[in-house]
């Protein structure tokens, strides 16, 4: 017997849980596509090499000690992940009105920063998109914040509702705040255009609404790391505040490393140094200090020009044979007839396609085709590869029909 007897067994993780049942299926045709992990044309994962380059100069560094770093983490990754995300010439960043806490990649900074809000904003209630990543809701929930959501997917369209988001902010109360993907939004692959983006903007700074970016795939829709930063750098150059989430784990594919910063943009350089203060309050009693390996690869990466370049290149490699896969699923489907219309397939960004496919086809996919994705029909085009694409589309033709 135990004192834990009672304890009842929870569900698995929606997303995580994908692999898991994945791994116990012996079909040698089977495919993952729930994961949001980068894949090689090879279906391999992939380090990149500048990431190899960089761990070896680590390595080789005599010098190099394992001490704790501070609360804060390590500063001049701190300093570059700032520059990457609000760009060089940063007005913010040169008035000292940002402060920077590296944290245990997205989910961590986001869990820090909810954390922060939930003792010292005096608004509790925080908007998240309908539909949005799994976690977020919890994450900000045990953080202690009220979660709401706002209008963002048209099902009909399987595009923006751009009205809907409009509406739903438009009456959201004074100051709350409001989690926006920075781009590539997760689940769906729909972003607003640079246009609806101005819009948006308008709207959270007209009603006093605290914009909090989660950035979990900067470089990684368009390949460009400066046009993936455009939605959150608007926000910092109306002079206005706003938090941001970062993470390496998909740009840099350091996923397991747990590298990630949170930035809170303040509007004086006296306030963000008390911001700063308070956000160790919140770390110190959660796990001390960070990690030191994976920013230390950043960091090294960051601050050479050469590796930068060759960082830039890899970055947009992936991002291209994302788009790739785009192309021949969307030709495959139309190759096979499938009614409907499948263009969303090449308009939507990012790692993930809303296939618009119900919990019943999906289902059948898995049971037939050995075909593996969240229920919701989100697939991971970095998933797949120019061998996998005919299976996919036959398992779709398939289940639509
Ligand atoms: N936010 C979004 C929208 C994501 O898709 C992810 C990863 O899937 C994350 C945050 C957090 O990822 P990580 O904690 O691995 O950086």
């Amino acid at each position: 017997d135990s004192v834990f007897a009672h304890v009842v067994k929870a569900p698995e993780d929606p997303i995580l849980g994908v692999t898991i049942a994945y791994n116990k299926d012996p079909s040698p045709v089977k495919l993952n596509l729930g994961v949001g992990a980068y894949r090689t044309e090879e279906g391999k994962p992939l380090v990149l090499n500048v990431v190899k380059r960089a761990e070896l100069q680590l390595v080789n560094n005599r010098s190099r000690v394992k001490e704790y770093l501070p609360i804060t983490g390590l500063a001049e990754f701190n300093k570059l992940s700032a520059k990457l995300i609000f760009g060089d010439d940063s007005p913010a960043i040169r008035e000292n009105r940002v402060t920077t806490v590296q944290c245990l990649s997205g989910t961590g900074s986001l869990r820090v920063g909810a954390e922060f809000l939930a003792r010292h904003y005096y608004q509790r209630t925080i908007y998240i998109p309908q539909p949005t990543w799994g976690n977020h809701p919890k994450v900000f929930t045990l953080a202690g914040l009220s979660v709401k959501t706002y209008c963002y997917y048209d099902p009909t369209t399987r595009g923006l509702n751009i009205q809907g988001l409009l509406d739903d902010l438009g009456s959201a109360p004074p100051g709350a705040i409001v989690l926006l993907h920075a781009c590539a939004h997760n689940p769906t692959g729909v972003d607003p255009t640079l246009e609806q983006w101005e819009t948006i903007r308008q709207l959270i700074r007209s009603k006093g609404l605290l914009p909090f970016f989660d950035s979990a795939y900067q470089g990684f829709a368009s390949g460009g790391l400066d046009a993936d930063a455009q939605s959150v750098r608007m926000f910092v150059t109306d002079g206005g505040e706003c938090l941001v989430a970062q993470s390496y784990a998909k740009n840099m594919g350091l996923y397991g490393e747990r590298v990630g910063a949170l930035s809170i943009v303040c509007g004086t350089a006296d306030v963000a140094s008390r911001v700063e203060s308070q956000l160790k309050l919140v770390i110190r009693p959660m796990y001390s200090n960070p990690p030191i390996h994976g920013a230390s690869i950043v960091a090294t990466i960051l601050r050479d020009r050469n590796m930068f370049n060759e960082w830039t290149v890899d970055l947009k490699a992936m991002a291209d044979r994302i788009i790739s896969m785009r192309q021949k699923l969307f030709e495959a489907l139309r190759g096979r007839g499938i009614p409907g219309d499948w263009s969303h397939i090449i308009k939507q960004i990012g790692m993930f396609t809303y296939t618009g496919l119900n919990s019943k086809q999906v289902a059948f996919m898995t049971k037939e085709f050995h075909i593996y994705m969240t229920s919701d029909g989100r697939i991971s085009m970095a998933g797949l590869n120019s061998k996998t694409v005919p299976h996919l589309a036959d398992a779709i033709h398939a289940a639509v029909k």
